[in-house]
């Protein structure tokens, strides 16, 4: 009976034996001809955010005095209003995901005890025009830079929010008020892990043309948004950074 066991098992390995010696030769094969495929397709991009990215998200657009929204454009996934902690019951717009992150930056700020509301969203084009005309208006015909131009405000592309804590709802925004407070101090510090950014920070002002706006936030993506953290990067920068990498990597392509 032991000897019959033992024949029967030395048959199934010899059996199996070449199988397995196949098996193995092909799994090699596959990981090597892997390998090849990667180092053809990446050899010169070695830019640190994805190229397929960089050309497809239209969340990394640049909005600003030389970059204008058309007059026509309105984002074409927007929520109704928004569901989240916000200063009055008016409707407040955002596009879908932008809104999505925003209610996840709302909760983790809760969990540290920061109590966060959304102040104003999407703005029309026709809105933005009339709020700066009566700008112009009130300030004998001179752009002060408060009230953006129409067409170059980010508001017109539903990816940025103005938020504000408690003490600020019906005031004027100031950075004193709250970019100094323990709420704006949070923003400023985890907002980039939630796929925002502070799109006008206080020491790129010089490049943005924008004065400081530590309420202002501008949806990029969390790979984005880190990015431009750890690189310190305003939107402008980034934007020059990246296409200049797209350029040199599709003028060596080939
Ligand atoms: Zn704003």
């Amino acid at each position: 009976m032991k000897n019959k066991l033992l024949a029967v098992t030395l048959l199934l390995t010899l059996l199996a034996a070449p199988c397995l010696g196949e098996a193995l030769d092909l799994s090699a094969l596959g990981e090597i001809e892997e390998v090849q495929m990667i180092e053809e397709t990446t050899a010169e991009w070695t830019y640190p955010i994805p190229y397929e990215l960089l050309k497809s998200s239209d969340y990394i657009t640049l909005v600003n005095r030389d970059n204008l929204l058309a007059e026509d454009y309105v984002p074409a996934d927007m929520v109704e209003d928004l569901d989240c902690r916000k200063v009055s019951y008016d409707k407040i717009q955002l596009r879908e995901t932008v809104a999505e992150a925003l209610y996840v930056l709302f909760d983790a700020a809760q969990e540290d005890g920061i109590y966060l509301y959304a102040h104003s969203g999407y703005r029309s084009y026709r809105t933005q025009k009339t709020q700066y005309y009566n700008r112009l208006e009130s300030h004998n015909g001179v752009d002060d830079g408060v009230v953006q131009y129409p067409g170059a405000s980010e508001h017109q592309s539903g990816m940025a929010i103005d938020v504000i804590n408690k003490s600020g709802i019906g005031k004027k925004f100031t950075n004193d008020a709250f970019g100094n407070s323990k709420e704006g101090k949070w923003l400023a510090e985890n907002c980039w892990d939630y796929g925002f950014i502070i799109r006008y920070p206080e020491d790129k002002q010089d490049i943005t043309k924008i004065s400081y706006e530590s309420w202002h936030l501008r949806y990029v993506g969390v790979q984005v948004a880190q990015y431009m953290r750890d690189h310190h990067l305003c939107l402008e920068e980034f934007t020059q950074e990246w296409k200049e990498a797209v350029a040199e990597f599709e003028g060596t392509e080939g």
